[in-house]
């Protein structure tokens, strides 16, 4: 019979730094590190196409760092663990928890079984600075609005925050001849469509801490006021690094605590906070991934215009910041949180399409898609989440773009057919004289598409949405 084993069951804690879970692990004795692809059955929150590419690269560099001893399984969580506690007269399993509600009810099953069968089941909080039962009103209920929630969530945390080194997993590398390589997970796609999103990134423990240093020592001390402007490097870029827990909050909250106390670190941190409140959020009201938390919504006159959709996804709205945007999403993997925010109400407000096509579309996109705050963000956006941006706030692609990429830096990395059009056009080209488009090289229709609609009457055709809708609530309040 084998030697007595503990297992640490990775998930979205793909570190050894910081790490409860593993450090428990490590400390009974010698441990099976193991990943589980939980994705023949994704239900509807299987994971989108670019965050397989990232997970293919961050499991490689987790891997590395455990020296070859990780071993990989794809299918049911529950058969696999409970065959390896078998055959390997495993103990204790170690995980830190994860706040998706199919995880969390996955895990609740997987956490009985293995009890019923006198496995010890420890699990930890590796993702999170507060878990989200951790906070709430005086009444007993989940905050809805997130000032007051960061307030308390702030006074929840210890005044100096500790983190832990990495673990050195020990003990012979298993021979578990159940496990798949890698590549058996096929995370990576047959065609390579991701090279573009392969140069700007670097999966994996050392890469979110090249991405922290690097925010640390040329992003951090303009944060404030650089993070609205696309073009600047004044944002950490570590959304993804934290969504697979290459690295956790905590090490970036005491990291920046120890280079700088000023407006600039306190934002920095309030970010956090904001990741920290969709998780609060989700598990407060799981339904957030696909229903509008304000029920009124569900009767909003959303059109249902697929090429509309299309000209968004493909970045050929006519409107160059947007375009810029959703073009920077599907090369990169990623996109600047201000844009982010400009595409969202473009599609919500002037397309008048269902904030559920836009987030759909995100998820599969994105290299840090997140239930969480995909979920939370974009019903902040559409006006129907608990503390959302109110629906008649529409942001006008054309001043956000003269205002934050003011000489086009950005807009024209990623449009480039735009180069060449001076500043007082970029973001309307429409509007440029015929001398100068064609100085430009811009054949509007041809080269560059018209606009899909009319900013203004699509605006006005927004509110008027809005109107309809609160009526309706009115009329429907009046009659209950
Ligand atoms: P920084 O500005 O450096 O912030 C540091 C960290 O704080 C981020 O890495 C992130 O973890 C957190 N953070 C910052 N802003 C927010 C926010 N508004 N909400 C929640 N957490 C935040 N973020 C995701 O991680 N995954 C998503 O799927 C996602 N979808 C979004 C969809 C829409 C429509 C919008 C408007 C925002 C979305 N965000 C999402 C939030 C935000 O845009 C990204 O977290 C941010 O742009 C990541 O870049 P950064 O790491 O450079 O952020």
């Amino acid at each position: 019979m084998s030697k007595a084993l503990s297992i640490h069951w990775f998930r979205q804690d793909l570190r050894l730094a910081d790490n409860p879970a593993l450090s428990a692990a490590v400390k009974q004795g010698d441990v099976l590190p193991i990943y589980i692809l939980d994705d023949l059955n994704p239900g509807e929150d299987g994971l989108g196409a670019a965050s397989r590419w990232w997970l293919h690269h961050s499991l490689a560099a987790l891997n590395d760092a455990l020296e070859g001893r990780l071993r990989f399984y794809r299918g049911d969580p529950e058969i696999i663990i409970d065959d390896l506690c078998a055959r390997f007269n495993i103990t204790h399993v170690y995980w830190n928890r994860c706040y998706e509600p199919w995880q969390i009810k996955r895990d609740k099953l997987i956490k009985q079984r293995l009890t019923a069968a006198e496995v010890t089941v420890t699990s930890f909080n590796g993702s999170l600075l507060v878990e989200p039962w951790v906070i709430a009103k005086k009444d007993g209920s989940p905050y809805k609005i997130f000032t007051p929630y960061s307030r308390q969530a702030a006074l929840a945390l210890p005044p100096v925050i500790d983190t832990t080194p990495a673990c050195k997993v020990l003990g012979k590398a298993c021979d578990c001849d159940k496990a798949l390589s890698l590549t058996e997970l096929e995370l990576l796609p047959r065609i390579p469509w991701y090279k573009t999103i392969a140069d700007g990134w670097q999966p994996g423990e050392i890469g979110a801490h090249g991405s922290l240093n690097h925010f640390l020592e040329e992003g951090i001390h303009s944060y404030k006021e650089g993070r609205d402007f696309p073009a600047k490097e004044s944002v950490s870029r570590l959304s993804p690094h934290l969504h697979f827990g290459e690295i956790s909050p905590r090490q970036v909250w005491s990291a920046t605590d120890r280079v700088a106390d000023d407006s600039n670190s306190e934002h920095f941190k309030r970010e956090l906070l904001w990741r920290e409140f969709s998780y609060y959020l989700l598990f407060h009201w799981p339904q957030l991934p696909r229903k509008n938390l304000k029920p009124h919504f569900d009767y909003f006159p959303w059109q249902h215009n697929k090429q509309w959709l299309r000209q968004w996804q493909q970045g050929l709205t006519g409107y160059p910041l947007v375009d810029a945007g959703m073009r920077e999403l599907w090369q990169t993997g990623f996109m600047h949180n201000r844009v982010r925010m400009i595409v969202a109400s473009f599609l919500v407000k002037n397309l008048l399409i269902d904030w559920r096509h836009g987030s759909a579309w995100f998820w599969d996109c994105l290299v840090d898609a997140d239930l969480a705050s995909n979920s939370a963000s974009w019903q902040w956006v559409a006006g129907c989440g608990t503390d959302a941006s109110p629906y008649f706030r529409i942001f006008n692609p054309i001043i956000q773009g003269e205002k934050f990429d003011p000489h086009g830096a950005y807009t024209k990395r990623f449009v480039p057919e735009l180069k060449d059009l001076p500043d007082k056009y970029l973001f309307k080209p429409w509007q440029a004289p015929n001398s100068i488009l064609q100085q430009a090289g811009v054949k509007l229709g041809e080269n560059y598409p018209v606009p899909v609609v009319d900013i203004k009457s699509s605006r006005e055709s927004a509110l008027s949405a809005l109107q309809y809708l609160n009526d309706f609530k009115r009329s429907a309040s009046s009659h209950s």
